[in-house]
């Protein structure tokens, strides 16, 4: 029996083992940070809400993690050797497997027109450094919390203020009245209410709502946007067109 109660193996009390949120047990983020200061600590305060981490130290290396790793969230700084954060961002949303992927910045204060740059392109988020790593866990967390938020096909309705998308029906009515739209409009309008606040890129829309065998131009999805607005007007200001990449429905509070 050892005397010293050093060399006795004691567990970690399984508060200290366990991660802290059940929840974030399984995902997976991915950090892109060429600071390695930064991202040990970006990694320790990620890890230390449970979740896993994969990291890369550059854009390319970066794009080739999410493609091998299939991370659940990406931490992208901004300035990196190669291709730059806003590079990485326009890639990643103009691939169909990960135009969706939540994407949070790292930003210096210096290089906050380039953020907004990037939340045009499709960043979900940003954080600004210096930051406080709690801040950042605040921000991944709030990020999964809205997109687990979603609602899943069971639940019939989207709304957008007025707006009513019945899934179930078939049918959206404006401030009651129903609006006819062809499957197609219908299509891209559902895609737009799923995915509010997210830039989805021409050829993701065309993907999603045509099909990947359809042969049309993604001028297709222009000429649709156009007839959407046309049919529903309160969605003239709501569905933002992005320069040279595709199109944004505004988030709205309720
Ligand atoms: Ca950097």
């Amino acid at each position: 029996m050892p005397l010293h109660p050093v060399l006795t193996p004691c567990p970690l009390p399984r508060s200290l083992t366990v991660p802290a949120m059940s929840s974030s047990a399984s995902k997976k983020v991915l950090i892109v940070e060429d600071e390695p200061d930064i991202l040990q600590l970006v990694k320790l305060y990620v890890e230390k809400e449970g979740f896993r981490t994969v990291s890369a130290a550059t854009g390319i290396e970066g794009l080739r993690q999410v493609k091998q790793e299939k991370p659940d969230l990406v931490i992208l700084d901004l300035m990196l050797p190669e291709i730059d954060g806003i590079e990485v961002c326009k890639r990643l949303r103009s691939t169909p497997e990960t135009a969706l992927l939540p994407i949070i910045m790292l930003t210096a204060k210096a290089e906050e027109s380039d953020t907004v740059v990037g939340l045009e392109l499709g960043a979900d988020d940003y954080v600004t450094k210096p930051f406080s790593p709690k801040t950042l866990v605040a921000r991944i967390k709030a990020l999964f919390r809205r997109l687990e938020r979603t609602p899943d096909d069971k639940q019939a309705n989207y709304r957008y203020g007025d707006l009513v998308m019945d899934l179930a029906r078939h049918e959206v009515s404006y401030k009651k009245i129903e609006v006819p739209l062809t499957a197609k409009e219908f299509g891209l309008l559902e895609h737009l209410l799923r995915n509010p606040g997210r830039v989805l890129t021409r050829d993701v829309l065309l993907n999603t709502v045509w099909g990947y065998d359809y042969y049309g131009t993604t001028r297709t999805v222009d000429v649709h946007i156009r007839r959407l607005k046309q049919k529903l007007p309160s969605l003239n200001e709501a569905i933002i067109s992005v320069k040279s990449l595709g199109y944004k429905l505004k988030e709205r509070e309720s």
